[in-house]
């Protein structure tokens, strides 16, 4: 099928799920007529509409997680992972049409980006799936004839709020880990991509009991509703910095607890010893540039001894140009398009700062897609930044764009004070073969997922999680399931005769 026909049979899903949020396992009509028109960034063309969800239908939302709660939270656990695992099957016969529906909405390449998603989402439903019989308590020496133990309980109903970047793994990283262990969930995705998150949690609540997984639709207004609504018992939170303190400060007022994984500027240290293609490449995936820069852990800081420094600008540029940007539909594109006119301006806001800064040198790379139907859409070119120093504004804010900077050195201690010089610590990466100087990375780097020699690797039973302003909490693994979706009680029971 050509591009312009998987257009138009992704053009009916979306429209068939326009106005349409998820109460007690069903997609459900709303008349709203406050709504948010989604565009497909690459042309530039309305694909649907969402409901900004009003207060009743927060309501009616919570109630269905809250009715379906008493019923799945003592379910036993070995039936709880059966169904996950069944999700996960579910979600892996189709992850084709979820990958296509995610780049038609976001902008992102199918091939290397969006199809990876959808796998990747299955394993995570497979790997939590495993878990649920690990939800689990201790005892506790004390008396011998007291026996002390403690047990962990479901939390109750959690609202996970997402946003538009990596949409399906980051539900599943919040609503796998929070059903295995017996809570039930809203979910409120980001408006940018809102119908591919409608899909996957309608094909789940195929096999799930109805109630369980709740979706309401919205912008930021939405989100606050979902974080002071009295049903919900935890915020689960991903997004900006700016948005975290904000639910952060509301959840502070119910004394709930919260999640928060936040934004980043993620340093790579390259040594003067490290082999220049391999770190090229790495640098190229660290950045994400296949996603257009658009992760957060877009390695945006690049701290390379200025022996290699031109090597690594060089080969760098040179494995861009070899990439396809074009329509994120297309099996045979590598980079597809940025997700929103405010995304957009939001990164040439920060490259006319570049331009206008004379001491910087600019480093395109790649062309824009020349088809006609994406002669609209919202493509930019791969940048690097040199002459740059760490302190300049380009290296401190987030971007969340295709624009990576390059920091020279010449002094290791000084390059790690460079990389912890930063208000984040999301990731942070290394790229040396003196094991020394790795390890003396690994203990002083200030962030919460750090590699040596490789960067962008991740798998659900790692910890991820940031530090400073990059989030409270972590994802992923099992020691975060059972931390932050249970509740932990003490049970001292006098076995002597009273
Ligand atoms: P955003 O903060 O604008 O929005 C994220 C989500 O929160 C959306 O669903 C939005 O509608 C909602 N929201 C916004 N304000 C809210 C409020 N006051 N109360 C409740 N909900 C609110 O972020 P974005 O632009 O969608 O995503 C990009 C950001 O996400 C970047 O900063 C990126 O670094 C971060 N991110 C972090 C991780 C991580 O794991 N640390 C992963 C992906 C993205």
């Amino acid at each position: 099928m050509n591009t312009l026909s998987m257009q138009s049979k992704l053009l009916e899903i979306t429209q068939a799920l326009s106005k349409k949020i998820i109460l007690n396992g069903k997609l459900i009509d709303t008349s709203r007529k406050q709504t948010y028109v989604v565009i497909n960034p690459a042309t530039l063309t309305e694909i649907g509409q969402l409901p900004i969800c009003t207060i009743e239908e927060m309501n009616a939302a919570a109630n269905s997680a809250k009715l379906a709660y008493p019923a799945w939270s003592k379910l036993p656990a070995p039936k709880r992972s059966a169904l996950i695992r069944q999700v996960a099957q579910h979600i892996a016969e189709n992850v084709t049409l979820l990958a296509e529906i995610i780049s038609f909405e976001t902008g992102k390449a199918y091939k290397t980006e969006s199809l990876v998603e959808a796998n990747l989402i299955a394993d995570i439903f497979h790997y939590y799936a495993g878990l649920a019989l690990e939800s689990k308590g201790e005892t506790i020496p004390y008396d011998p004839d007291i026996l002390t133990l403690t047990l962990r309980e479901p939390i109750g109903v959690i609202g996970a709020i997402i946003p538009w970047n990596v949409p399906l793994m980051l539900m599943a990283m919040k609503v796998a880990p929070a059903l295995v262990a017996g809570n039930t969930v809203v979910l409120k995705p980001s408006p940018e991509a809102s119908f591919c998150i409608l899909k996957t949690v309608d094909l789940m609540n195929q096999i799930l009991p109805p109630g369980i997984l709740n979706v309401v639709t919205g912008d930021a207004s939405t989100g606050k509703e979902l974080v002071t609504h009295p049903e919900i018992k935890k915020i689960t939170f991903t997004g900006s910095v700016e948005s975290g303190r904000a639910v952060y400060q509301a959840a502070a007022s119910k004394i709930i607890p919260v999640t928060l994984e936040l934004g980043g500027k993620s340093p790579i240290i390259i040594c003067e010893d490290a082999p220049i293609e391999p770190s090229a490449q790495r640098i190229i995936e660290g950045m994400r540039f296949t996603r257009q820069g658009q992760s957060c852990t877009a390695a945006s800081r690049i701290l390379v001894h200025k022996k290699i420094s031109k090597q690594i600008v060089d080969s760098v540029l040179e494995k861009l140009n070899k990439l396809k940007m074009g329509d994120p539909l297309d099996e045979s594109t590598d980079i597809g398009s940025i997700i929103s006119q405010r995304q957009f301006d939001k990164i040439n806001y920060f490259l006319d700062i570049a331009k206008k800064d004379a001491s910087l040198t600019i480093h395109y790379a790649n062309d824009l897609p020349k088809e006609a139907h994406l002669k609209n859409g919202l493509f930019l070119r791969p940048c690097l930044i040199t002459d740059i120093k760490n302190t300049h504004e380009l290296c401190q804010k987030e971007i969340f764009g295709p624009v990576t900077t390059i920091i020279e050195w010449d002094n290791f201690d000084e390059a790690i004070k460079m990389a912890n010089d930063t208000e984040f610590g999301l990731a942070a990466g290394i790229f040396t073969q003196d094991i020394t100087r790795a390890l003396q990375a690994a203990h002083e780097l200030d962030a919460g997922f750090v590699q040596i020699n490789q960067y962008q690797v991740f798998r659900p039973s790692m910890p991820f999680g940031g530090f400073k302003h990059s989030g409270i909490g972590k994802e992923a693994s099992c020691k975060a399931m059972i931390e932050h979706f249970t509740k932990e009680k003490t049970i001292l029971i006098n076995m002597k005769k009273v």
